[in-house]
């Protein structure tokens, strides 16, 4: 089965928890763990309080590995099916978005979910090339202070180093500011960010790589500002079936979005605020506006909140007890988006 539940019903968003172990630091510091998952129940206890998700992975829940199993493998084959889907990390600092991602290249190789969507969607072309034509297009952005900023931007590769040894991240002049559009059938679009066309998995995991490198290059520059931005990479997948040459259904290309996030700041608010109005069915029948215009997030998810689309939210928390505070935060926004 696809996905438990038929696009337009509330399910359309699942929630999952992913519990980091202690890291080496918080072991020295004689933290203790302070996240118990309840035995054979996705039910995650801190405190006096209780949550349940559609998952809980790490600790004594799941193993990690099996969370692209369970939650994003059927994605990747809705993908061929005209359904977008958007999968979202959100946490505090040092909570586990970069690992469970995959997107922390100065660790060397790496295991978390966008290379994992990328080996099963280059085997699945594989195995469809002989009937359908496919295109792949890939774009990494990211949202710092509601501003949008092109991480596969070519012109930031040959920008002299700057006078800290880091290249120098300033906005050309004269460069048209990127800007997000909406089509007349609600397709959401970056005007003026780089997509760059892709054939084969090195050159996808490249991508994946060099916008990573640009961003993490950035925080530094910015005093780990990097804690209160929004990255986004977006896979683009066009198919044409060559029997009928017939396009994909709703627009000829469905996407798939990574984003990873952290802190409740603005767009984190307002996506719950999109969250909780998509999901309340009463005031969805009364016509109820959803908030998507409140922040750039929300507004570059519309089309993979709203619409043919699945949604998974991974929230990732440390289980230090010095952390208990944010952790709780956490849980409680996801408990919300559920
Ligand atoms: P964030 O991206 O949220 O700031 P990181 O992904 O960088 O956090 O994780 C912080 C530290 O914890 C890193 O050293 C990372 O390797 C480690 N870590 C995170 N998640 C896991 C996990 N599931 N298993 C083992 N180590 C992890």
């Amino acid at each position: 089965e696809l996905w438990p539940c038929e696009a337009g019903e509330d399910c359309s968003v699942k929630v999952a928890v992913h519990i980091r172990p202690l890291v080496g630091d918080e072991k020295l510091q004689g933290c203790k763990d302070c996240v118990t998952v309840v035995s054979g129940k996705p039910q995650v206890q801190i405190g006096t309080h209780s949550f349940t998700f559609d998952h809980v992975y790490g600790s004594t829940g799941s193993p990690s590995s099996a969370m692209f199993d369970e939650c994003i493998a059927s994605l990747v084959d809705g993908l061929f099916q005209g359904y977008n889907a958007t999968v979202l990390a959100y946490g505090q600092t040092g909570s586990g978005k970069t690992y469970t991602m995959g997107t922390g290249f100065r660790d060397g190789v790496q295991t978390g979910i966008i290379p994992q969507v990328m080996n099963v969607l280059f085997s699945k072309i594989e195995t469809l090339k002989h009937q359908t034509e496919f295109q792949l297009h890939v774009s990494f952005i990211e949202i710092l202070k509601e501003e949008v900023r092109d991480l596969l931007d070519p012109s930031f590769l040959s920008k002299p180093e700057g006078a800290n040894g880091h290249a120098a991240k300033v906005a050309i002049p004269g460069k048209p500011p990127i800007q997000i559009r909406e089509s007349s059938n609600g397709v959401i679009t970056l005007a003026g960010s780089t997509e760059i066309s892709v054939s084969t998995l090195k050159q996808m995991a490249a991508c994946l790589e060099q916008g990573s490198l640009s961003r993490a290059t950035g925080s530094t520059n910015m005093n780990n500002q990097s804690s209160r931005s929004h990255a986004i990479f977006t896979i683009t997948l066009e198919q044409m079936h060559l029997a009928g040459s017939e396009r994909a259904k709703r627009t000829g290309s469905d996407g798939l979005r990574f984003k990873e996030g952290v802190h409740i700041n603005k767009g984190l608010l307002a996506l719950g605020n999109v969250i909780s109005a998509l999901g309340d069915e009463k005031k969805r029948k009364e016509g109820l506006h959803v908030p998507y215009r409140d922040s750039k997030l929300t507004r570059l998810l519309q089309d993979s909140l709203g619409g043919n689309s699945r949604t998974v939210m991974i929230a990732c928390i440390s289980p230090a007890d010095i952390n208990a505070e944010e952790t709780l935060n956490t849980l409680k926004y996801a408990n919300r988006a559920r």
